[in-house]
């Protein structure tokens, strides 16, 4: 009788086990989506509203390109049941820890389901894939639904909420890009010019015709030396254009050397403003959301060019 009763607890006992350790974040009920990049977190909570909890691990101002995962990020994407990144190497020193990852749960770098033949190269390296998808709203869209199409495989009788979420949210990305083409028509033809501290602005420029050029190239990794800050000084001048732009996540010391070197030429150039290139602005705050990061940075270019 002893022995039943035993294993009987025994029983219970490894019952109630497995099923706390099936899911590491069962404890609150929801599934953790670890993300690298803030625009992707805002993509899963408006795709997943409450039905997972979503984590990012680069916050306002964060360089991707040079990120490297702290112990802490590492105990956040142990913890995550899924974890999705921007992939296309904008998270160059992160690759390692995606592939370890890989192994134990569910990984997916969104960039990588865009067909190859719509993703930009970098000029100078045409090897290189420009990872600045999310300046694309069509291309990002496509990115979108790898999110949307993992949530479904992750968690199966959740699929309506998640399709009918996606659906409302492309919407909203389409009346953005709407109010975006009206926004930019108010520039001049000849002064749709963008010129920033780094290669990020390529895809926004394709999808809403302005001419993007950069001081530094893809990635911030890479050095400008004087002769890039002459070409843009000489390019600047050419043009009479009336602005450049620094960057929330880079140094604005290049930029300031362009508008240095413009003056030497007795051309006047003003700061455009400060855009969010690869790190959107604080949480709470409107530039905190994809949306109202892409409004802001149309509004400031706008603003400056017209
Ligand atoms: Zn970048």
């Amino acid at each position: 009788m002893k022995k039943i009763l035993f294993l009987f607890i025994t029983t219970i006992l490894l019952v109630g086990c497995s099923n706390n350790t099936e899911r590491s974040s069962d404890k609150e009920g929801k599934p953790l989506v670890i993300t690298t990049t803030g625009q992707i977190a805002d993509a899963v909570k408006e795709i997943a509203g409450d039905l997972v909890e979503v984590k990012s691990l680069m916050g306002p101002g964060v360089d991707p390109h040079l990120y490297k995962a702290t112990q802490g990020d590492l105990q956040t994407l142990e913890e995550g049941d899924i974890i999705f990144y921007n992939g296309l190497h904008l998270e160059g020193k992160m690759s390692d820890v995606f592939e370890k990852m890989e192994k134990e749960k569910t990984v997916r770098g969104i960039g990588e389901a865009i067909p190859k033949d719509r993703i930009l190269s970098n000029e100078e390296n045409p090897d290189l894939a420009d990872p600045h998808i999310w300046f694309g709203i069509e291309i990002w869209q496509i990115a979108l639904e790898e999110i949307t199409k993992t949530l479904i495989e992750e968690l199966p009788d959740q699929k309506d909420t998640f399709v009918k979420n996606e659906q409302a949210y492309f919407q909203k990305l389409a009346d953005l890009s709407d109010w975006t083409a009206s926004r930019i028509s108010e520039i001049p033809e000849k002064q749709r010019i963008l010129i920033t501290a780094h290669d990020a602005f390529h895809y926004f420029g394709n999808s809403v015709g302005l001419d993007v050029r950069g001081l530094q190239g893809i990635s911030t990794d890479s050095e400008y030396g004087l002769k890039d800050i002459q070409n843009v000084v000489d390019f600047l001048v050419e043009n009479n254009i009336k602005a450049v732009f620094v960057e929330s996540s880079v140094s604005d010391k290049a930029m300031k050397a362009v508008i240095e070197g413009a003056k030497e030429k007795g051309h006047t150039i003003q700061i455009g403003g400060e855009l969010y290139s690869d790190a959107m602005g604080a949480e709470g705050t409107e530039e905190g959301t994809y949306i109202g990061m892409y409004k802001h940075n149309v509004n400031t270019i706008v603003d400056s060019l017209k």
